[in-house]
């Protein structure tokens, strides 16, 4: 066993304090990571907190992880030690499902399902999986990204949640040139959809419940900015928006959003309220207009984001915090407090 440091919620609602555990002896196919970042996510602060239900405790969270590889088992093939790599929200799956197969493990249900990078059980239904707010991790190579050159480490790490959860539905959706797309809640995955969306051509209009942040949404790559508070401005654009991202982390107007929405427009609903969100009937029927989830991306999507990522300069905007102040660092993202993403330096742990 390999014994690692992390930080640890003890039950949900605790602060997180420093927690000693052992990760297990990596296999043949298993990298060993040294971590040096790892974001924080809202997800981290709902799991710990126990917002989203029943969960496992003492918890570990963190999934925008990376760190170099430290030791690679003798039938790795992708990774050697020195490498910069990443692992986002899960590290297994069946492998073996269409789902597995196609490459969008983040949606296997066979075999138990995809396991989860922290808050889950790896495969042999006993060893948990504790995140990256730690020293080390163990991950099979299959399920560990190559962090390409010309992208930091600290900016790099939350594309492993952030990012690819906005960029498989762009991608899905094919929003790009000709596309207006609307943000909503910008915050750690609400900036990565300004840049992604940016980035692929499409035309970017902000909505967000903090007046403050207009001229940094601008300099994200947005094009317009709607203060949610000022009615006048929001009505503007009634019909207007062939796509939103809704990142928001709380309850919150869902109709007063698809309202937004030109004929055949969609929603795409990402934020993950703990309480459910209510749906009025006309404001869909009227233009035929769509709601849809997403769920972060598979493995080879995630490699390809992080390619784009280095190939159009788009990293996150972070703030780097010592491990010490991660509990101040949750209780500043649940107050929208965040430009855009907390990252932890490692080293301080
Ligand atoms: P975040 O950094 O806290 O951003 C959320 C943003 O939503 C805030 O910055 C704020 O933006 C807005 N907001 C927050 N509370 C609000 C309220 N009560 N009313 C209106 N707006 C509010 O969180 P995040 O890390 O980006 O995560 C966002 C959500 O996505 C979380 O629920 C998280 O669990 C979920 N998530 C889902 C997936 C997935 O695969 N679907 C993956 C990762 C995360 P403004 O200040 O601009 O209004
Ligand atoms: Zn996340
Ligand atoms: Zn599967």
């Amino acid at each position: 066993m390999i014994s690692v440091r992390g930080y640890a919620a003890d039950r949900a609602g605790a602060p997180l304090t420093p927690y000693r555990f052992e990760r297990r002896e990596p296999g043949d196919k298993d990298v060993l990571i040294d971590i040096q970042y790892c974001g924080i996510c809202h997800s981290d602060i709902h799991a710990a907190r126990g917002e989203w239900g029943e969960a496992l405790f003492p918890m570990v969270p963190g999934h925008e992880i990376v760190g170099r590889v430290a030791r690679a088992g003798s039938r790795a093939t992708r990774f050697k030690p020195g490498d910069l790599v990443g692992v986002g929200c899960f590290v297994d799956s069946c492998r073996t499902c269409p789902e597995c197969k196609e490459g969008r493990e983040q949606f296997c249900h066979t075999d138990g399902g995809t396991v989860f990078t922290y808050n889950d059980l790896e495969k042999d239904e006993k060893t948990r999986t504790y995140g990256g707010y730690s020293s080390q991790i163990v991950v099979d190579e299959g399920y560990v990204l190559k962090v390409p050159a010309g992208l930091s480490p600290e900016k790099a790490a939350p594309l492993l949640c952030a990012g690819i959860t906005t960029y498989s539905p762009l991608r899905h959706w094919k929003v790009g040139k000709g596309h207006r797309l609307g943000v909503l809640g910008l915050g750690g995955l609400g900036h990565m959809a300004v840049k992604l969306g940016a980035s692929l051509g499409a035309e970017v209009t902000v909505l967000s419940s903090t007046p403050a942040k207009e001229s940094e949404a601008k300099r994200l790559g947005a094009h317009h900015f709607v203060p949610t508070s000022d009615a006048a401005k929001v009505s503007a654009f009634t019909g207007e928006l062939d796509f939103i991202i809704d990142t928001v982390s709380a309850p919150h107007d869902l109709n007063r959003a698809v309202s937004l929405l030109r004929r055949d427009g969609t929603l795409i609903l990402v934020g993950a309220s703990p309480t459910p969100l209510s749906v009025a009937a006309f404001p869909l029927i009227m233009l035929r207009r769509k709601i849809s989830g997403s769920l972060i991306g598979g493995i080879r999507e995630t490699q390809e984001m992080l390619d784009h990522c280095a190939a159009h300069t788009v990293q996150a905007d972070v703030e780097v915090i010592p491990m010490a102040d991660v509990n101040k660092a949750y209780d500043r993202v649940v107050k929208s407090d965040v430009r855009y993403r907390f990252v932890i330096d490692m080293k301080t742990l």
